[in-house]
């Protein structure tokens, strides 16, 4: 049974349609992340499953528990990051934690343990004196997930949480993110840091438009099908003659000259046509020191997608323009 089941959500603010017929399920202990440009839907999803906003139709259904209907329910299985957080004056970390394990309801001892289990996990032992509104973005990322695990929650809805950290930070966000995992934690995290998606997550959900474009492995995102495989090759020679070379051969397209050779494709080659054109390039006495298939980056698989949904959204716009002319 999937922990997080969403279907066929639909927001809007006014004439804005922000999120249009959403649907997803995430599996227990999956980390799933959220990828969409500004504007996308993330935020506007997140907040219906995390209790904070009402959709206006779909649902979302959490550890078995309907959002709408039994809110106290979800919110005692979730724990919600925010990708802005407000700070209190004169607040200590340490303070912050405690209210917050008391909003949570947790007494006496037990709410010792988790403001000092949770201060262990985040690294804000050494701070907690310190008052929050003269943390470092990094620290503050760290509270406010910290935060968000006070109650021991199964499942982390996390906005962007390592939006403006800087590398440092980011590496050590994303140790925390992978040890919440391993824990066993079903973790759904948006970013636009699409790389660091890839190395976090199991699977991505790309959104667009309030609309889910892609749904699967990162790995599947950037899987490039034999048909437009595109193969780099670099010479210790002149890049002009692998474009001599590509223009007598058969079977093979020159993509574009680079400083130090160029990347060829193979239409429908088998792997096997592929090796003996490299055979051939070194036969026919070009001096070969790089021959590799290329792979997309996520970031050009993210900006594919998008493209593809956008030449079918044009389409069925001037399909359903067609039609309405015959009619008229
Ligand atoms: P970002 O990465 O910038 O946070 P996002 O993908 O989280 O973007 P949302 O914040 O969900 O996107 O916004 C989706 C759309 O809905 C945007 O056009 C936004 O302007 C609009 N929107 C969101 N909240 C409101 C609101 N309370 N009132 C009016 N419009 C809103």
């Amino acid at each position: 049974m999937p922990v997080v089941q969403v279907e066929a959500l639909e927001r809007r603010f006014g004439a804005v349609a922000a999120v249009q017929g959403v649907s997803f399920d995430i599996e227990p202990g999956q980390v799933l992340g959220f990828i969409g440009a500004n504007g996308a839907g993330k935020t506007t999803t997140m907040r219906i499953m995390a209790t904070l906003d009402v959709a206006d139709a779909g649902r979302v259904v959490i550890g078995g528990h309907d959002v709408m209907n039994q809110p106290e329910q979800v919110r005692s299985q979730i724990g919600w990051m925010p990708d802005s957080y407000g700070t209190y004056p004169h607040t200590t970390v340490w303070e912050y934690l405690d209210f917050f394990a008391r909003a949570f309801g947790l007494e006496g001892r037990a709410r010792e343990n988790a403001v000092a289990d949770v201060m262990a996990f985040t690294d804000l032992v050494e701070i907690q004196e310190r008052e929050m509104d003269s943390l470092s973005k990094g620290m503050g990322q760290r509270l406010c997930l910290g935060r968000a695990l006070l109650h021991d929650p199964s499942v982390l809805i996390l906005d962007e949480p390592a939006a403006g950290l800087d590398p440092k930070a980011r590496v050590e966000f994303k140790r925390l993110v992978r040890l919440l995992a391993n824990d066993g934690k079903t973790i759904f995290i948006s970013s636009h840091i699409l790389s660091e998606l890839e190395e976090m997550c199991d699977a991505v959900l790309f959104i667009d438009n309030g609309q889910i474009v892609h749904h699967g492995s990162a790995e599947s995102l950037m899987r490039v099908d034999d048909e437009s495989a595109v193969y780099v090759v670099s010479l210790a020679s002149d890049p002009e003659g692998l474009a001599r070379w590509a223009d007598m051969t058969p079977g093979v397209e020159l993509v574009e000259l680079t400083m130090k050779g160029g990347r060829l494709r193979f239409p429908m080659a088998e792997p096997r046509q592929v090796a003996e054109a490299l055979r051939r390039l070194v036969a026919d006495g070009l001096p070969v020191i790089e021959f590799r298939r290329e792979e997309r980056r996520l970031e050009q698989a993210f900006i594919e997608t998008l493209n593809k949904n956008e030449t079918l959204n044009k389409n069925e716009t001037s399909t359903t323009a067609v039609g309405n002319g015959r009619q008229s």
